[in-house]
């Protein structure tokens, strides 16, 4: 249902690296479409670790993953980058005009000339409950995210996990739903501690409750998930009835669509034939931070920055053949200055 984009340059992963290759395409006047699958930018830095500090950003003596996010999302400011988030890119494909089909899981499809990977450690995907048949009720009566919240009024939830996702959703649902049961497998959270306190007060008040176990099996009537079996820290299985049930274990990366697109893999990389430009295997392709491989690499932030700043240079001569391209320096060229805004 959205409208076909046609693009210059399309960069998969919105991580730290992602980001800065905005910023390389805008100097050398190129725009771009920034897609990701997690709903915000920053990818490890904001996924993994956004209120620990960052040492190693050469002139930045000490930033959060946060702050080093917000920063770049700043740099990058004066280019209007388009971002699409929520969405994994599933295809890209070379066309017979030598431009590349790329599509996202939402449907978006984009024609492009040129294409940035920089999706670091693959794309983050929530971790699943591994339970014989539970994956035919995925997105009926199984979610491992909340899209609609208000689907889950008057229903019987159970809710799995215990960091801040699982709490939270427990919190936010309790008295919409009809009964709230948080199932965890030990009474330790790795959530706010202000959100376990507000859980155990309404457990205290019978307005939630918390068990201890584990998922081991399910029972289904006339095609639906009814009952779960829940093994408590006792090896007792017991039976849990319920409507709908939230999983939020967390999110692990995977490489996932991006090994079906022709492109050189040395364990779970992507190989660059060379450091001249970073591009990959396949011309017009380009792979930047932590998702590629080279001899030297090291996967680290500014090894990335370095990296985005050639393979612009070097995806500009496609996306303007015509055109000879210098560099300059953003302190004294005129260009830069009216590119940047700063005039
Ligand atoms: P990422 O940050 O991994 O971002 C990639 C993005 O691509 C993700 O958001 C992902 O969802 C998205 N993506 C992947 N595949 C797809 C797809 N098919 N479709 C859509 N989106 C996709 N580095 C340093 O330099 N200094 C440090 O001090 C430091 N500390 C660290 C501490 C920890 C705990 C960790 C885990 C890492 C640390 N690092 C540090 C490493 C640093 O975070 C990474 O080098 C950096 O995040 C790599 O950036 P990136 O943009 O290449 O990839």
């Amino acid at each position: 249902t959205s409208k076909l984009i046609e693009a210059d340059a399309v960069i998969i992963g919105a991580g730290p690296v992602g980001l800065f290759q905005v910023f390389e395409l805008g100097l050398l006047e190129i725009k771009a479409h920034v897609i990701d699958s997690l709903p915000v930018v920053g990818g490890q830095c904001v996924e993994l670790y956004p209120d620990k500090p960052i040492y190693d950003i050469p002139a930045v003596p000490v930033c959060t993953g946060q702050e080093l996010t917000d920063n770049l999302l700043k740099q990058i400011e004066p280019f209007s980058p388009t971002f699409h988030l929520n969405q994994e890119v599933t295809l890209v494909q070379r066309r017979e005009d030598g431009r590349f089909d790329l599509e996202t899981s939402l449907g978006q499809k984009f024609i492009t000339k040129t294409i940035f990977i920089a999706a670091g450690v693959g794309s983050f995907q929530p971790r699943t409950l591994k339970v014989e048949g539970i994956e035919a009720f995925e997105g009926s009566q199984v979610f491992y995210r909340v899209k609609n919240p208000s689907q889950f009024e008057g229903k019987n939830l159970v809710i799995c996990g215990g960091g801040d996702s699982a709490l939270d959703w427990a919190l936010a649902l309790a008295g919409k739903a009809e009964s709230v049961v948080i199932l965890h497998r030990r009474d330790d959270f790795r959530a706010a501690p202000s959100s376990v306190a507000k859980m155990k007060e309404m457990c205290d008040n019978f307005e939630m409750q918390f068990i201890i176990g584990q998922v081991s099996g399910i029972e289904t009537k006339d095609d639906k998930l009814s009952e779960l079996k829940v093994t408590g820290a006792d090896g007792v299985t017991r039976r849990l009835p319920l409507d709908d049930l939230l999983v939020f274990f967390g999110l692990s990366p995977k490489l996932g669509p991006i090994a079906d697109w022709g492109l050189d893999i040395e364990r779970k990389q992507l190989k660059v034939i060379s450091t001249e430009k970073f591009e990959t295997n396949v011309p017009g392709i380009f792979a930047v931070g932590d998702i590629n491989t080279y001899p030297g690499k090291k996967k680290l932030i500014l090894s990335g920055f370095h990296e985005a700043a050639l393979a612009a240079f070097g995806a500009a001569a496609y996306i303007f053949p015509e055109k000879k391209i210098h560099m300059q320096y953003t302190t004294t060229s005129p260009k830069l200055h009216k590119i940047l805004g700063v005039e």
